[in-house]
């Protein structure tokens, strides 16, 4: 276990933190490369020019640009539900149940909110610009940044009476309400949308999702602003993902650090042992008498016996107490450098030598 410096929480920390880092990094590579494809893509004009461009390319197409027009259906447009007169031709009908759940781990109620329904229609449409050129936009439900106006929003409060009351209580979920709302892409918005334009056999200019994999943009706002959010997205995805990647270092470092200190201990007593052993062994080289010294040690066995073993002689000193009372293998097999007989903290071993 002391070998291993990794515990089982900080390694659970550290592989969350690294996943995390590695998936957060992953999209904002994502995300980078689309900013990038994005802020590169060509501006066209939308006029009656355009289709001759077009003509003149051989594959007819042009991979990825930017085309601003305002929207015109091309058949019947769609018709709001709820407000008269408002036509457009994508319609997003949505349905939400507001309600307050108990968090038991909290003690509050807090807001939930689940979506009950939820109807998209479309019409084919076009794009028009000047001298009446369109682009009849292809696939729109495909786009990424669609917002499009909500033109209805209406809370139907829930009305409950009192066996209701009590029955909220116990099942810990009060019903708030249902929030209805429609968006719309409305006839004569501005659209700005990214993608493949092409020349189609029937000389109809489309715009539709890029076959290269590149995104498929249609958005309401300008074409800098749409780069702007996608800016800000990337940051975000940027932050998140350094913050991870900084977690999972600070658990490295402070793994290391731990590691550092027990191997420097290790050193340490290490360092010791070799010093004591050529002292030791310096001594009983020069001793003239050594044959003679071992014999009195084996003669006054409980004299001068270590207190721990009471077999072999005490031959280290222990320093800052100074207390002479084991023999060094015993003092190696302390649990704690700390002294047997005072509980002082041994900073210190020497050998000692009796003349
Ligand atoms: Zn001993
Ligand atoms: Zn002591």
């Amino acid at each position: 276990m002391d070998e291993f410096p990794l515990r089982t929480m900080e390694g659970l920390c550290l592989g969350t933190s690294l996943a995390v880092s590695g998936f957060f990094f992953y999209v904002y590579r994502k995300k980078r490369k689309t900013l990038d494809k994005l802020k590169d893509a060509p501006q066209v004009a939308l006029n009656g020019k355009l289709a001759n461009l077009l003509n003149v390319i051989p594959c007819k197409c042009m991979q990825y640009v930017v085309i601003e027009g305002s929207v015109q259906p091309v058949g019947e447009p769609l018709r709001s539900q709820f407000q008269e007169g408002s036509v457009g031709v994508v319609q997003k009908l949505m349905l939400r149940e507001h309600k307050l759940v108990w968090n038991s781990l909290a003690r509050t109620w807090t807001d939930s909110e689940r979506v009950l329904h939820q109807r998209v229609n479309a019409v084919p449409f076009s794009l028009v610009g000047a001298d009446q050129a369109t682009v009849r936009v292809l696939c729109p439900l495909e786009a990424s940044g669609l917002e499009m106006e909500v033109i209805h929003e209406k809370f139907h409060q829930a009305v409950f009476g009192f066996t209701d009351i009590i029955g909220q209580y116990l099942s810990g979920e009060k019903p708030k309400g249902h929030l209805e709302t429609e968006e719309m892409l409305k006839v004569g918005a501005t659209l700005t949308g990214v993608g493949e334009l092409i020349l189609d056999t029937d000389r109809v200019l489309k715009l539709r999702p890029p076959t290269d994999g590149s995104e498929y943009f249609l958005s309401t706002t300008d074409f800098e602003t749409l780069c702007l959010e996608q800016g800000g997205q990337v940051e975000v995805w940027r932050v998140l993902a350094s913050v991870f990647a900084l977690a999972g270092a600070a658990i490295l470092i402070w793994v290391g650090r731990r590691y550092y200190r027990s191997l420097r201990l290790r050193w340490d007593r290490e360092q010791q042992r070799r010093e004591f052993e050529s002292r030791g062994a310096g001594e009983t080289t020069a001793g003239p008498g050594a044959t003679q010294g071992s014999a009195g040690v084996q003669e006054t066995p409980l004299e001068n016996a270590c207190v721990i073993c009471l077999t072999r002689a005490r031959n280290c000193v222990l320093l800052d107490c100074g207390h002479v009372c084991c023999c060094y293998s015993c003092y190696q097999a302390l649990p704690q450098p700390t002294c047997p007989i005072c509980r002082q903290a041994i900073k210190r071993v020497v050998p000692l030598f009796q003349a």
